[in-house]
């Protein structure tokens, strides 16, 4: 018997597009032999759309929006739910509502095991000033910060100025706490600056986290597995652009990936200790992609971790695992038996 795969894609996010490329390869990935593909498309307003299973790998996006054929309403699951339940949900979703733990939520109210992270990991991967707090009880280095919220902002500008002043040295990254893609991220570099940055950044989030800026290089590491989770080799990113920021991640394409990254083997050492601690720390199941700066004096900062990153075939977290000897089709295998193991352990 083929168990039945929900490949849910699409989503309400700025990264929707990248989510249908996602699943157009995953489908070209997966083995049709052992599951039975069923596509779960979301569209840009919140509607689900289950369709029929696919009889084939999908040859462009637009056949999987038109996949997702069965009516459900907006903001509702119940297109999802209507019918069989499937065996396992893989969802290929970025950002808000797809990788913040909101989806996980549903499928664990639900009962139905899915792939990646569940909603804690999920959730506090999401946000940088959570997700920065554990890492340093984990005693993990990283860049010092400052965060608050708007009310804050409103009420104590000056304070707050002051404090980034004397705390943190230019250039500042000011972020929204809650987003990812680089969006609404942008760099300070006086005091000016500073304030446009946390206005522009305001507009995306409530909650802010002001970064000391570092010259660095960034490097990444794949970690896949639940209780005992490995490495993949390391991979460094060399942005055209001043930094690695919306453009430079999706449109561009000149970004260059080094893979496996040059760097001595102490610091690759450092790399695989702070990522498994991080994976722990944030309690990952099933993937998280680890990001770090390396100095030039080879001090290695985690910057962050995604616990969905970018998985179409040119990305870096499933580049990472083909050149340590995982293929495309073997890394989507052993994501679902993850997941199916994740939620039998459970039980
Ligand atoms: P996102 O979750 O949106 O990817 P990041 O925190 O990774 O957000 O920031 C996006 C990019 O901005 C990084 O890849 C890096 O190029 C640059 N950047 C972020 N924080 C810093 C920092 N503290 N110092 C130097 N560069 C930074
Ligand atoms: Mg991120
Ligand atoms: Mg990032």
């Amino acid at each position: 018997m083929r168990k039945k795969l929900a490949l849910v894609y699409g989503g309400k996010s700025a990264e929707h597009e990248v989510s249908l490329s996602t699943a157009r390869a995953v489908t070209q990935a997966v083995d049709f032999g052992k599951y039975e593909v069923i596509p779960v498309y979301i569209t840009y307003e919140g509607e689900w759309r289950k369709g029929k299973p696919l009889e084939h790998p999908a040859k462009t996006i637009e056949e999987l929006r038109l996949a997702g054929d069965g009516t459900s309403q907006p903001d509702s699951m119940h297109g999802f739910l209507n019918g069989e339940t499937p065996d396992i949900v893989f969802p290929l979703l970025h950002g808000t509502n797809g990788e913040d733990g909101t989806v996980q939520g549903l499928f664990e109210v639900m009962n139905v095991p899915y792939v990646g992270n569940g909603v804690l990991a999920s959730s506090a991967g999401m946000d940088k000033v959570v997700m920065k707090q554990l890492f340093a009880q984990a005693g993990l280095k990283q860049v010092p910060y400052v965060h608050f919220i708007r009310t804050a902002w409103e009420r104590e500008k000056a304070q707050l100025v002051e404090k980034m002043e004397q705390e943190l040295g230019w250039p500042m990254f000011v972020k929204p706490a809650n987003l990812g893609s680089s969006v609404g991220i942008s760099q300070a570099t006086d005091r000016e600056s500073l304030i446009e940055a946390v206005e522009l950044a305001l507009k995306f989030d409530r909650k802010i986290i002001v970064e000391q800026g570092v010259t660095a290089r960034e490097i990444e590491l794949g970690v896949l597995g639940n209780d005992e989770p490995k490495c993949s080799v390391s991979g460094e990113i060399k942005p055209v652009a001043t930094f690695y920021d919306y453009e430079a991640k999706y449109k561009d394409g000149n970004t260059a990936l080094v893979i496996p990254a040059e760097v001595t083997n102490e610091v690759t050492e450092k790399m695989e200790d702070a990522a498994i601690r991080a994976f722990k720390v944030l309690d990952c199941s099933g993937l998280v992609r680890a990001d770090f700066f390396v100095t030039a004096d080879n001090e290695v900062l985690i910057n962050e971790v995604n616990t969905m990153p970018g998985f179409t075939p040119v990305s870096m977290f499933p580049l990472l695992w083909q050149k340590t000897g995982v293929t495309y089709p073997q890394l989507i295998d052993q994501l679902i038996e993850l997941g199916m193991e994740r939620h039998t352990e459970k039980q």
